[in-house]
């Protein structure tokens, strides 16, 4: 048994819509990742099963290790098509915003979404949810929004119309947001979730291989490279990782080959905080990356030197400037916390 994480209400009032609606759309951040492809397509499916006109809009391209998802091929990347998506944001009866607490987190269809006159609901687990939803169904504890899709379907009353795809969907974002299961997940009603997705007819090592295990020769090539340059502090028990862009073209980087780089250096001893630094290739801006172990808060940290945000232990945020000047204001940073990062 799970217990009912969702306030009753909003299950109430999120039916309520749901009976009435015919066209929903789905919305997720930029740069998707596996939790926000996952619950995006696991609602996705859940919802086209009950006979509802649905479209998941992304802002942009997420990475090939996601690809093999079905329904994966009927996304929309905003910017690519964007009138088109303009116009499903603004006839929709409903938008459902997944595993995002902010509209900054969609680029420029924030722009849409906000114009919009469709009942808006957010359902995600980032903290500091802002208000600009009818319904918001935001949990932090919770480790992933995939998760809260199961829970919200279940609740609603329709676990028997979850199919083995939109199953494979959801466990995809459960285990991508908490690294295959390794961090974040002591919840032991993750389990019992894992247990009847399995009941479903999901084959989770084969997602496992899928997700984790499907890289291109020089991506792993690109991995060593990152290692042998990375610098350690360790008054700070901390590392840092960094990609140029000209590194990048190099080892013929595409979209998703650094996915889970970050998490590394969190494998040598005593090391509690890691930072990734990446030259986006399209915008002149330099991506951070943040992960801690235990209680060093990476979502304040990135908020004060990244304009970012998150979770205590993964967030991200920008930097404009050089990468000299990322990582000056990185190791500035790491003074400025000394006191709460690990000391061994
Ligand atoms: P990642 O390092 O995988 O890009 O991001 C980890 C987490 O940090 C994301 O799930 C998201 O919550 C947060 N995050 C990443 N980039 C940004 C950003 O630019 N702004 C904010 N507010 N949060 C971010
Ligand atoms: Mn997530």
């Amino acid at each position: 048994m799970l217990t009912k994480v969702i306030e009753q209400s909003k299950i109430d009032h999120f039916t309520k819509w749901f009976e009435r609606a015919d066209k929903i759309v789905i919305v997720s951040h930029v740069s998707p990742d596996g939790d926000a492809i996952g619950s995006s397509l696991g609602l996705y499916h859940f919802l086209t099963s009950q006979d509802k006109t649905v479209n998941v809009i992304v802002p942009n391209a997420f990475p090939d290790f996601l690809k093999w998802m079905p329904g994966s091929k009927d996304v929309l990347l905003y910017d690519r098509y964007k009138e088109f998506a303009d116009k499903l944001i603004a006839e929709a009866d409903i938008i459902c915003c997944l595993d995002f607490n902010s509209l900054k987190r969609i680029d420029d269809m924030g722009v849409a979404v906000a114009g919009s006159s469709a009942r808006k609901v957010m359902i995600d687990h980032h903290p500091q949810p802002e208000e600009f939803c009818h319904i918001t169904i935001s949990h932090p504890t919770i480790s992933s929004t995939s998760e809260l899709i199961f829970r919200l379907i279940c609740r609603m009353g329709y676990f028997s119309d979850i199919t083995r795809e939109g199953a494979e969907c959801i466990y995809t974002g459960m285990m991508t947001d908490t690294g295959g299961f390794t961090y974040n997940s002591n919840n032991r009603e993750i389990y019992y979730i894992i247990s009847e997705l399995l009941s479903k007819g999901i084959d989770k090592d084969d997602i496992y291989r899928k997700v984790f295990n499907t890289y291109s020769e020089s991506r792993l090539r690109l991995m060593g490279h990152v290692l042998a340059n990375m610098k350690v502090y360790a008054e700070y028990d901390a590392a840092m990782i960094s990609l140029t862009c000209a590194e990048q073209k190099s080892f013929d980087y595409i979209k998703g080959d650094s996915e889970g780089f970050v998490n590394i250096p969190l494998s040598i001893k005593n090391v509690c905080f890691t930072c990734f630094l990446r030259e986006d290739t399209e915008r002149p801006v330099i991506k951070i990356s943040l992960r801690s172990i235990g209680t060093f808060p990476c979502n304040q940290f990135a908020a004060e030197f990244f304009n970012g945000g998150g979770h205590l232990n993964a967030s991200g945020g920008e930097f404009y400037g050089t990468m000299e000047e990322a990582v000056k204001v990185f190791e500035q940073g790491l003074e400025k916390y000394k006191s709460l990062l690990c000391t061994t």
